[in-house]
């Protein structure tokens, strides 16, 4: 038993220290936050009865997946950070094509949008990953199989139609990261540990798709 677990330690540890994203650039973008020039609130995202803000949760998981890619040697741009929590723009639409147009312009080795998600049925739960072009479509698969193990159930995994992943040539995806609107998740997607687990599920899943064993060895 102990050998047996000693082993699955060993192997488990090997991709997370192999794996490194040196020489990778990637946008991470926490969904909504956006507001007016006056002030106004433009994109607000969904907000639970007991007043949880998908804006907050998504900002605080993208800040935490940039600080993990960082860590692994990732150039990491935020579309919002907690230093600039929100965007100024007029048209919700255009500001979300602005967001993955980042993306192409910086040449990204990939777009990663962070989104809860939000339901009238309060039992809706688990997580969802969309992409569109077939340049994507592996890193959706790598995020899905990452983030089973979080046991938040799967919502939706397709091909999907969205503003951020048709305005994005380079690979990109959007991640629902539970239901705020279901109260047992929405005590998840809050707590800062989880938080971080999630994170990790979406570093762990870039480093897969994108992590050089090369430079490990060096
Ligand atoms: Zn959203």
């Amino acid at each position: 038993m102990v050998r047996v677990l000693e082993e699955e330690a060993t192997l488990g540890m090997m991709p997370l220290v192999a794996l490194v994203l040196t020489g990778t650039l990637f946008v991470v973008d926490p969904g909504h936050g956006t507001r007016f020039p006056d002030g106004r609130s433009l994109n607000v995202g969904a907000v639970s009865k007991s007043g949880i803000r998908e804006a907050a949760v998504t900002l605080a998981v993208g800040e935490r997946l940039a600080a993990l890619l960082r860590a692994r040697g990732a150039r990491v741009v935020l579309t919002r950070s907690f230093a600039r929590p929100y965007r100024i723009a007029t048209n919700k639409n255009r500001d979300n094509r602005a967001r993955a147009a980042l993306a192409n312009r910086l040449g990204a080795t990939a777009f990663v949008a962070v989104h809860c998600d939000a339901s009238l049925d309060v039992a809706a739960r688990g997580t969802s990953v969309f992409w569109l072009k077939p340049n994507s479509a592996t890193l959706a698969k790598t995020i899905r199989h990452k983030l089973a193990p979080l046991a938040l159930g799967e919502s939706q995994f397709r091909a999907r139609d969205l503003a951020v992943t048709s305005e994005a040539i380079v690979p990109a995806v959007l991640v629902e990261l539970g239901f705020i609107t279901n109260p047992a998740q929405a005590r998840t997607l809050t707590n800062s540990a989880f938080q971080e687990r999630e994170a990790t599920a979406l570093a762990d899943a870039l480093s897969e798709r994108f992590g050089n064993h090369a430079e490990a060895a060096r």
